[in-house]
C-alpha cells in the first residue's frame, strides 16, 4: 500500500529533466510576445534554465526577426539588459470571416492589431468559387492599399459558418453552406504559399476571446443563432475533440413534448426547440407579427411579454444543457453571442436560471455569464488570433527554427 501512495524517486528526478528540456525557442517566444519577460535575465528567471541555454534559444528568435534587441532595461546593480521585444511587424495575417450573408477580410501584424480591413455582402450559399473569388479580391484591394503583395502573408485565418475538420480545413455537410460540403478551404488560398487555419464561426470568436499567447483561462463562448454552438476553451487551448467537431451543442437531447424533429433527422435536439429557427416560428404561431428571429428580438427589446415569454424559455433549455458543460468543463465564465443573444436579459435570465439551479454548487459559486459587448467577440479578430497562435505555436516554432 505504502507503495501507491509514495511517489518514485525516479519519477520527480525524470519531472525535472524534462521542466528544463522544455525550454525552447517556442516557449521563450510565447513569454516575450504576451510581455511576461522582457531581458534574458526575465527568462532565466521564468523558467529556472541556465543563462547559456536560454542565451543560445535566444539567438535563435533573433535570427528568426521574431524578436530584436532594443534598448536597455533598469539595471539591478550591474550592466543595464538589452531589453527583447516581440517583433509583430515580421509577417502579416488574413483574416477571413465568413457568415451567411457576408465576408469579411482583414490584414492584421502578427499581434493582431487590424492594419486594414473590408468587408462585402454575399450569401454564401452562393457556394465556393464565387464566395473564394469575392475574398481574394478583397484581400488583393487590401494588400495593394497597404504597399504590399501575398509573399509578406505569413499565414491565413478563416472562420466558417458550419462544421469543418479542422486538420484539413475540409467543410463536412455544413447545413447554411449549399455545396461547400468537402470543399478544402485551404485551397482558396494556395498562391499564398503560408500555412491557412480554418475553423467554425464559434471555435474562431472563441480564439478572439483567448487573446494573445492563449494564457490558461477555461471559459465557453456559446452562439446562439440560426444554429446553436460552443467553442469549449480548456487551459488556454480550443478543445476540438477528435474530429474537431466538439462543442457541437445544438444536437444534444433535451425532453420537450411535443416532440420535435430537427432537420438533421434526430428528434428533440436543442437547436431545434431553442434555435433562432424555432423562435421565430413558435412567435408567428402566437400571434405575434414575426416573420424572422430578428423581429422577435426587436419585440423582446421592446418589452412585449409573449416575445419575453419565448426567449426566456429558450434560455431555459439552453440552460439545462450548459448546467451538464457547467459539471464537465468547470468555466470561470460563459460568453453568449448570436442572433437570440442580441435579446439580452430575459435570455440571460432564463440561462442563469437554470444553470445555477442545476450546475454543482462548487463550480456554479464563480461562474460568470454574460452576453458579450459588441466587438469583442469577434469573428474577424478571431480568425487573425486563431491564424496567429496556431503560426507561434511553441512547437511548430521549435520545429521551424529546428529546421533552419
Ligand atoms: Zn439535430
Amino acid at each position: 500500500m505504502a507503495a501507491s501512495t509514495t511517489p518514485a524517486p525516479s519519477t520527480s528526478a525524470r519531472a525535472g529533466a524534462i521542466g528544463s528540456a522544455r525550454v525552447t525557442p517556442g516557449s521563450l517566444l510565447r513569454l516575450i510576445r504576451t510581455g511576461a519577460a522582457r531581458s534574458r535575465a526575465d527568462l532565466v528567471a521564468l523558467t529556472g534554465a541556465p543563462r547559456s541555454t536560454v542565451s543560445a534559444r535566444v539567438e535563435q528568435l533573433l535570427a528568426s526577426q521574431l524578436v530584436y534587441e532594443g534598448g536597455t532595461g533598469d539595471s539591478r546593480g550591474g550592466r543595464p539588459p538589452t531589453l527583447l521585444a516581440f517583433n509583430s511587424k515580421a509577417g502579416l495575417v488574413l483574416a477571413v470571416d465568413l457568415g451567411a450573408t457576408s465576408a469579411r477580410v482583414a490584414v492584421t501584424d502578427l499581434s493582431g492589431e487590424f492594419l486594414a480591413s473590408e468587408s462585402h455582402e454575399l450569401e454564401i450559399s452562393t457556394g465556393p468559387d464565387t464566395v473564394m473569388e469575392v475574398v481574394n479580391a478583397l484581400a488583393d484591394g487590401l494588400l495593394a492599399e497597404l504597399g504590399s503583395d501575398p509573399a509578406h502573408v505569413s499565414a491565413v485565418g478563416v472562420g466558417v459558418p458550419g462544421p469543418v475538420e479542422f486538420s484539413t480545413g475540409r467543410l463536412v455537410h455544413p447545413p447554411l453552406m449549399s455545396g461547400w460540403h468537402d470543399y478544402l478551404v485551404p485551397s482558396a488560398f494556395a498562391r499564398f504559399e503560408c500555412p491557412v487555419y480554418v475553423d467554425n464561426d464559434v471555435n474562431v470568436m472563441a480564439a478572439g476571446e483567448l487573446g494573445s499567447g492563449g494564457g490558461s483561462e477555461n471559459f465557453l463562448v456559446v452562439k446562439i443563432g440560426t444554429g446553436i454552438g460552443c467553442g469549449i476553451v480548456v487551459g488556454g487551448q480550443i478543445y476540438r475533440g477528435a474530429q474537431g467537431c466538439a462543442g457541437d451543442i445544438g444536437h444534444i437531447f433535451v425532453p420537450h413534448d411535443p416532440t420535435v424533429i430537427c432537420r438533421c433527422g434526430n428528434e428533440n435536439c436543442l437547436e431545434a426547440i431553442a434555435g433562432g429557427a424555432a423562435l421565430s416560428r413558435n412567435a408567428a404561431a402566437a400571434g405575434l407579427d414575426v416573420h424572422s428571429v430578428k423581429d422577435l428580438v426587436r419585440l423582446a427589446l421592446q418589452g412585449e411579454p409573449p416575445a419575453l415569454e419565448l426567449v426566456r424559455n429558450a434560455g431555459r433549455q439552453v440552460g439545462g444543457v450548459l448546467a451538464s458543460l457547467v459539471n464537465i468543463f468547470n468555466p470561470s465564465r460563459i460568453v453568449l453571442v448570436g442572433s437570440v443573444a442580441e435579446a439580452g436579459n430575459p435570455l440571460l435570465a432564463g440561462i442563469r436560471e437554470v444553470v445555477y439551479r442545476r450546475s454543482l454548487p462548487l463550480a456554479a459559486r464563480s461562474l460568470e455569464i454574460t452576453i458579450s459587448d459588441h466587438g469583442k467577440v469577434d469573428g474577424q479578430l478571431g480568425a487573425a488570433r486563431l491564424a496567429i497562435e496556431s503560426l507561434l505555436d511553441d512547437e511548430r516554432i521549435d520545429a521551424e527554427l529546428e529546421a533552419v
